[in-house]
């Protein structure tokens, strides 16, 4: 055991043996919390002040959680196989599945992530003739979603205007359609749990008697409804502030502590707080606090993970926030390398230098996966993309468009779907005519009636249906059941070809010009049964051998799981991931990009206060995921969502001290636009590999241009323009009003100022 704990310092050791007790751990990043969680866990069950099926821990990513579990069986000799390790929405669905009957779902209910959900609001808008300009279906799913976690039912919802109270309808058709097919959302998963334990007194005492710890991982980014689920589980029904609805439905449930409640040992940090938009509320941790009248607050203060530069840029950066908790973080670590800051004329130009520059680092021995490039928003990562894969270099991405949400996975798994749960109408709709089978719009308008008025799932509903649409639609129905008749006796990945084979998706794909990467994909869903079914120990204890039930959870699996069954896997590749997917991890090298104003902090958000400061706890996560060196790059101009934006670089490169920072001029060969470098006192001289080449000074050149404007008298920066005398040149700058003028550079013939009303220019 004394090696269990080795290595720990007074403050975590300190942590890691308290006795059963409440406990918070307020600590920075890169403090050693997920290490003093998991060592905490391994010492108490080494301890044997608990057995691994005593305890249950929530992480906060699926892989996360897989990185717990290994970290735990290295320490000790343990078989962690159905161990209560897992995310929110993995926990409660593996409570709902035990207890499906108790929380009212069939036994194999599936589970709609929430491209699914958008289909299936879409879906209930056009069968209830719901004008979707007027109730857009994307913030109907907000609006379900936010009434959801704060544990809100549609009976429950309040309305004060029409608008709201038709929305409020809207979700009780929601809800209706979703009970009807058997289908639960995300936020349903948590909920149902929540209710499931607050209304069944004996299965509440059950699990409150079963638990005697609960350990939670980035306690900052709970949300009410989560942590109304922990209080039930430890069997705290109290709620000291008012927590709306879940309060009163609480009360109702009446329940009372059960015996001696669970111990709940939290680790967070209030400056990683970065879901607030989806909910999260750091008040937890104060209510935590006060309502389990926490004694042991437990603050880590060495940071363990990165060099000193990098370490007082993130605290430099978050001492702009107010209403902190308030820690300070030291690193006995040297200062390290400065940070490189790089202006890019363009998003290429910025993604060419961040891959010649991580080409390099491999080179000098850095190991790919030791490299991230992280990014505000997803489709900042098609140009990365885009130049990895031009210079060879291996990369997986993380989020963004993840495997199980594929197209022809989605494909694949509706048909699993319908084999599982013929009512499923989101998993029938995307198939039926899927590859085609001449299944029309209004055959499907059809059915989609016929369903409406028998109240029935579309599956049913074809039966009665009459004509050719009847006949095609019942020759889709008699496939779904030839499906479902062969494939009884199957196992799991043998099921998976046989359903992609004889659904005629091989065959689609096989004569599809671009069809090679998919067909590779289906392969790789085969593998992902197979590994489901040799890793995922949990989930096949609780399926105890029954085929259905292990469709089921491998269902449940992709519609949980991020998507880790990359193409490629085993080979080392550089890692792309937002910053809210990086949350917890870290790497050597981190490159930030984007670093300019409405990209990060994001327009969304900038506008006020509190949406300032969560990018700003963003970008402070995104600072302390690295360990050696950091790079932090933006672009005078950049292509999003189809459109030129120029750009000016983000108040947060402000906010760090200009002494850690090493400005990196642009090296020639990255110059795609002519040069102009007015920012830079020494123009290349500092060389990408060179000194302190800036000395600090903002390059301030661009921020004068975007001071002023992009656009005058239907020129533009970045257009082409010719002169009779300059020749041709681009414009790098302009001002509006009575005097309007354009900077041009012509290269050769220099960088002029010219006035409109005097200069002939003519846009090329
Ligand atoms: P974050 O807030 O980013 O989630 P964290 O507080 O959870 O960070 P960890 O990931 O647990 O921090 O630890 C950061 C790094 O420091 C890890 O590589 C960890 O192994 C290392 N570390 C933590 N404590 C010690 C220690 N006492 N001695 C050596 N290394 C340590
Ligand atoms: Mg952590």
């Amino acid at each position: 055991m004394s090696e269990l704990l080795a290595g720990l310092n007074p403050d975590q050791l300190a942590a890691v043996t308290l006795p059963s007790q409440h406990a918070l751990i307020l600590a920075g990043a890169g403090s050693g919390k997920t290490r003093v969680l998991t060592t905490r866990i391994a010492w108490l069950i080494s301890t044997g002040q608990v057995g691994p099926h005593g305890l249950l821990a929530v992480t906060f990513t699926n892989k996360a959680a897989k990185e717990m579990l290994t970290r735990l069986s290295a320490m000790l000799p343990l078989n962690t196989r159905g161990m209560w390790v897992g995310t929110f929405h993995g926990l409660c669905n593996r409570l709902l599945r035990a207890h499906y009957r108790e929380a009212g779902l069939p036994a194999l209910f599936q589970i709609l992530d929430s491209a699914d959900q958008l289909a299936a609001i879409k879906r209930l808008l056009k069968a209830l003739n719901v004008d979707d300009e007027k109730f857009p279906p994307r913030e109907l799913a907000s609006f379900i979603n936010a009434h959801k976690e704060q544990g809100i039912r549609a009976a429950q919802a309040e309305a004060w205007d029409e608008y709201t109270r038709r929305r409020v309808e809207l979700y009780a058709e929601y809800e209706a359609q979703c009970q009807r097919e058997g289908v639960v959302d995300f936020a349903e998963l948590l909920l149902r749990a929540y209710e499931l334990l607050s209304r069944n007194e004996p299965l509440r005492r059950h699990y409150q008697t079963r638990f005697t710890h609960i350990l939670v991982d980035e306690f900052q980014d709970t949300n009410r409804l989560q942590y109304a689920w922990l209080k039930l589980l430890a069997g705290y029904g109290e709620y000291g502030r008012a927590a709306g609805q879940i309060a009163a439905a609480e009360a109702g449930a009446g329940s009372a502590a059960a015996g001696a409640p669970a111990a709940i040992f939290a680790v967070g940090d209030d400056d990683q707080s970065i879901y607030a938009f989806r909910g999260a509320d750091v008040g937890n941790m104060r209510d935590f606090e006060r309502e389990f009248a926490v004694k042991s607050v437990i603050r880590l203060e060495q940071n363990y993970r990165s060099h000193g530069n990098i370490l007082d840029a993130a605290n430099a950066l978050i001492s702009n926030n107010n209403g902190r908790l308030g820690k300070n973080l030291w690193t006995a670590a040297g200062a390290g390398e400065p940070i490189r800051v790089f202006e890019a004329f363009s998003d290429i130009d910025e993604a060419r230098f961040i891959v010649d520059e991580a080409r390099e680092l491999v080179r000098d021995g850095v190991e790919r996966d030791q490299i991230a490039l992280l990014y505000r928003s997803n489709a900042q990562s098609r140009v990365l993309e885009h130049q990895l894969f031009s210079a060879g270099v291996p990369y997986r991405v993380h989020g963004g468009l993840r495997f199980f949400e594929r197209q022809e996975i989605k494909h694949a798994l509706a048909y699993l779907r319908l084999i599982a749960n013929a009512d499923d109408d989101t998993a029938f709709s995307r198939v039926v005519n899927f590859p085609t089978r001449g299944i029309g719009a209004r055959s499907l308008e059809a059915l989609q009636d016929a369903a409406h008025r028998a109240n029935s799932s579309l599956y049913n509903a074809a039966a009665g249906l009459a004509g050719k649409a009847g006949a095609s639609v019942g020759a889709f129905v008699r496939l779904i059941e030839a499906l479902r008749r062969d494939t009884a006796a199957l196992k799991l990945s043998e099921m998976v070809a046989h359903v992609i084979d004889e659904s005629g998706l091989r065959r689609h794909y096989l004569g599809e010009k671009e069809g090679a990467e998919r067909l590779e994909n289906l392969d790789e869903l085969i593998n992902a049964a197979e590994s489901f079914l040799r890793e995922d120990s949990d989930a096949l204890a609780e399926a105890a051998g029954d085929a259905g039930a292990v469709l089921a959870a491998f269902l449940a699996h992709a519609s949980l799981e991020a998507g880790e069954h990359q193409a490629g896997e085993g080979e080392t590749a550089v890692q792309l991931m937002t910053v809210h997917a990086a949350k917890g991890l870290e790497f050597d090298v981190v490159f930030i990009s984007g670093l300019e104003q409405g990209l990060f902090p994001h327009e969304n958000a900038a506008q006020e206060r509190e949406g300032l400061e969560e990018e700003r706890r963003l970008m402070y996560v995104a600072i302390t995921r690295a360990r050696k060196r950091l790079y932090l790059s933006w672009a005078q101009t950049r292509m999003l969502h189809g459109q030129t934006r120029y750009c000016a670089p983000s108040i947060f490169l402000d906010e760090i001290p200009p002494a850690l920072l090493r400005r990196l001029a642009p090296a020639p060969a990255f110059a795609s636009a002519p040069a102009f470098t007015s920012g830079y006192s020494g123009g290349y001289a500092a060389g990408r590999a060179g000194g302190n080449g800036g000395g600090g000074g903002k390059a301030s050149g661009s921020r004068a241009a975007a001071g002023s404007t992009t656009e005058v008298r239907g020129l533009r920066i970045g257009q082409s323009v010719e002169h009779a005398r300059f020749g041709v040149g681009v414009i790098v700058a302009a001002e509006g009003g009575a005097d309007a003028r354009v900077q041009v550079n012509f290269g050769a013939a220099g960088m002029k100022w010219l006035a409109l009303d005097y200069a002939k220019l003519t846009p090329l």
